[in-house]
């Protein structure tokens, strides 16, 4: 097991990063104010995984309150998050009792929400099973449920005790979703360690196959490179935004096909290409560089081209970013494999180029 400390202005905590940590309720004692939890997981998580580590705190004295949600973004909503606080009440938790959130960036965000909001502020630890969740939601401090008129428009800024990434749970995940994580994985390789990258060129096979000391590498090496990015802009209001890396074509083309068509990985796996694409178009990264992406973001098992929304719904549903300020579109480009920039004066006819070009 490896631990990174996450230090932000008003608080810290570790990452753990390894196998078997579910078995192993050490890692969360020191972080409980009282010995009494609540496990927040999903109809799909909790056979496989809720027994292991109900059974791992109970052992060390700990009462469990198990609390097992519908499956789905369709369920990310103000009525799950009702249910979180119905059974919290009916239990009669008090503040003092940790929120576990034990499984992928659904569970993860709303139970972050819910712990934010119950009785002022909850401890809240998580527990990713997703490798999505264990390279990007569960690490930084964003939680939300979505509203009808849109993703993530409800939430807050609350940072977890704990993060515990176990790698045996991605054994069980269905491979679309492997590589949905896998492309935020890439992105960090593009957008800030090169040498990060040429690991994941050579290593790719690896992961691919969940070989797990792999998937820990590329674990820590995301978490490293987020919470030094969140270390330094919390709120974001700077250099977070390179987080966005293919987010601005990818929300379009999530948006354009209606959510849940295509996986937000897969959209961020085409929204990349197109970045880059669009990275050529200005002359910062040569053929050569354009050609290594696309290999890269193929053997993730990711599509590298984009639906062909037609050019007036791509400028409409990337105006709708929430990323776009004062009505202009924002774009985290590529100067260089490995060192991303945000650009918001973009010349129209080269994105029009894109936007007509083969990776559509
Ligand atoms: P998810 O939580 O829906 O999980 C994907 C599917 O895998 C679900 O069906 C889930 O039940 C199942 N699953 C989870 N773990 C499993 C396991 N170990 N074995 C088998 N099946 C398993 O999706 P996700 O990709 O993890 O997260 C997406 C969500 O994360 C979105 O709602 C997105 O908005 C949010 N998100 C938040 C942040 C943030 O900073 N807070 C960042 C990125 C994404
Ligand atoms: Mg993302």
């Amino acid at each position: 097991m490896i631990t990174l400390d996450l230090s932000l202005p008003d608080t810290r905590y570790p990452i753990h990063i390894g196998r078997d940590l579910l078995d192993d309720a050490n890692l969360i004692l020191p972080h409980l104010p009282q010995r009494k939890v609540a496990i927040v997981t999903n109809t799909t998580v909790a056979p496989l995984y809720l027994a292991r580590l109900q059974g791992a705190l109970e052992a060390a004295g700990v009462a469990v309150l198990p609390i097992v949600l519908p499956d789905g973004e369709a369920y990310k909503t103000w009525d799950t998050l009702n249910l979180i606080f119905d059974a919290l009440l009916s239990s009669r938790a008090e503040r003092k009792t940790t929120l576990i959130a034990l499984g992928g960036g659904v569970i993860g965000d709303m139970t972050g929400f819910a712990a934010a909001c119950y009785q002022r502020g909850a401890p809240f630890i998580q527990v990713p099973t997703t490798l999505l969740a264990q390279v990007d939601s569960s690490v930084g401090g964003k939680t939300a449920i979505n509203h009808p008129k849109g993703k993530n428009m409800i939430g807050a800024f609350y940072q977890p005790r704990a993060v515990i990434a176990d790698m045996t749970l991605l054994d069980t995940l269905p491979q679309r979703e492997l590589s949905a994580g896998l492309a935020e994985v890439i992105k960090y390789g593009l957008l800030g360690d090169a040498d990060f990258l040429a690991w994941l060129e050579a290593n790719m096979a690896r992961l691919v196959a969940r070989d797990h000391d792999a998937l820990a590498h590329a674990v820590r090496r995301s978490c490293e490179m987020k919470a030094d990015i969140v270390a330094q802009d919390e709120k974001e209001s700077g250099v977070r935004a390179l987080l966005n890396l293919g987010h601005t074509f990818g929300h379009a083309i999530e948006a354009g096909l209606g959510f849940g068509a295509w996986l937000h990985g897969e959209a961020v796996g085409a929204g990349m290409m197109l970045a880059a694409a669009l990275s050529h178009e200005l002359g910062w990264i040569d053929a050569a560089a354009l050609a290594r992406t696309e290999r890269l973001i193929a053997a993730a098992g990711l599509p590298t081209r984009a639906p062909d929304l037609g050019v007036d719904a791509w400028l409409e549903h990337m105006s709708h970013d929430k990323k776009v300020e004062s009505g202009r579109l924002r774009f985290v480009l590529l100067k260089a494999l490995g060192q991303a920039a945000i650009v918001d004066d973009v010349a129209p006819e080269a994105l029009q180029r894109v936007l007509a070009g083969p990776y559509i």
